[in-house]
Order: structure tokens, then C-alpha cells, then sequence
């Protein structure tokens, strides 16, 4: 039906851990590294025909290495 899983994931750009695409509530979509959990800005949606946009929006953001860093202790 969807091909959220299909989208490709670069490596982490800041460990070279595994990336995965996490879904949020049905409403947006983040990639979150597996190993260090860098992750991107969330990737809003309203509609479900936009949802593989955003899924594939936070990809792309991931994909050009604009992750935000864990915080310390968190
Ligand atoms: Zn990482």
C-alpha cells in the first residue's frame, strides 16, 4: 500500500550508525539514528496523500546530513 520502508536511509552522518523512519502519532515523520539518535526535524503531515511526501521529506533531510545532535545525558 505504502512504501515508507522502501525509502532508502543514508548511514548516520555523525556515527555511521543505522538510520530508521519513525512515524509519529499519524502525523509526521522523523529519522532517527538507531546507535547515537541523532535525528531530523519532524516532517509534518495533514493529509494521508502526503504522508509518503513526508516521510520521503525527512529522508532527503537526512539523506543531506541536517540532523540535529542528541543532547548530552539525554
Ligand atoms: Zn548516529
Amino acid at each position: 500500500m505504502d512504501s515508507i520502508d522502501t525509502i532508502s536511509l543514508q548511514d548516520c552522518p555523525l556515527c555511521g550508525g543505522a538510520a530508521a523512519i519513525f512515524e509519529e502519532g499519524g502525523w509526521a515523520f522523523t529519522v532517527q539514528c538507531c546507535d547515537c539518535g541523532a535525528h531530523t526535524a519532524v516532517s509534518t503531515y495533514n493529509r494521508p496523500e502526503e504522508r509518503h511526501e513526508a516521510a520521503s521529506r525527512a529522508a532527503y533531510t537526512w539523506n543531506l546530513g541536517k540532523v540535529i545532535n542528541p543532547a548530552p545525558g539525554e
